[in-house]
């Protein structure tokens, strides 16, 4: 595995703007930095106490995201160093983290997470849920969070098609909101969606960030 020249070979064919969040949860610091050692910045994990850790040990310039929904009662473990929470899926969630980001005199940015695959068992939220959120007089008083876009996980399957109508269906969610809710605002634009096997697709269909892991780091053994 030359994790740098998988880095690399992704990045070079990335459309203008679009940004790679490198997935490296289960993987050892070595892996990190032999990533970084490209000139990678952003890294992704999904358990606070592995990411933690990850922040202590590592250069202080990398951007970390949060590739998951942190459990409430952990946001506060990674509230003052986190450059991305992708997976927002509660009003409950989004109280913790205004909350946190307040202790830290700063704003939290966020994505919202929308259920688009089939597999009943994936978290997030339909629109009318979001609505829901965005319409509340809590969302409202919020001052320490910055919604900057969506996030979505398309179904596991072999079926092209199938992948490519949920990360259609993530875009017009995006667009939606966009014009409902962020018509004015500038940090609204990132459509967080392909992973190593479907990323092409996202990116045909609009992706804003990819998140991918397998695919520069090698295969995980959890
Ligand atoms: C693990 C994970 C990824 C990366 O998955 P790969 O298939 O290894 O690229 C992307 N997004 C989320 C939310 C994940 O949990």
């Amino acid at each position: 595995m030359d994790i740098g020249k998988n880095i690399l070979s992704i990045k070079t064919n990335l459309p203008e703007g679009v940004k790679l969040v490198a997935v490296s949860k289960t993987k050892p610091k070595a892996d990190i930095l032999a990533a970084y050692k490209t000139g990678h910045r952003i890294f992704g994990e999904n358990k606070v106490q592995d990411l933690t850790k990850k922040y202590e040990e590592l250069p202080k310039d990398i951007e970390w995201h949060f590739i998951g929904h942190p459990q409430s009662n952990k946001v506060k473990y990674i509230a003052h160093f986190i450059s991305l929470i992708h997976g927002v899926d509660s009003l409950k969630l989004l109280k913790m983290i205004n909350k946190e980001g307040k202790k830290n005199d700063r704003k939290i940015k966020c994505l919202l997470q929308f259920h688009i695959a089939e597999e009943s068992t994936k978290f997030g939220l339909n629109v009318d849920e979001a609505r829901e959120i965005l319409d509340s007089e809590a969302y409202k008083n919020f001052t320490n969070i910055e919604i900057a876009g969506v996030m979505g996980m398309a179904t596991y399957t072999d079926d092209k098609e199938q992948i490519r109508k949920e990360f259609k269906m993530l875009y017009n969610i995006f667009t939606q909101l966009k014009n409902e809710y962020f018509a004015d605002s500038k940090s609204f634009r990132e459509i967080s969606m392909g992973m190593s096997d479907d990323y092409p697709i996202a990116l045909e269909e609009g992706s804003t960030m990819i998140r991918v892991g397998s695919n520069i780091f090698g295969a995980r053994n959890y």
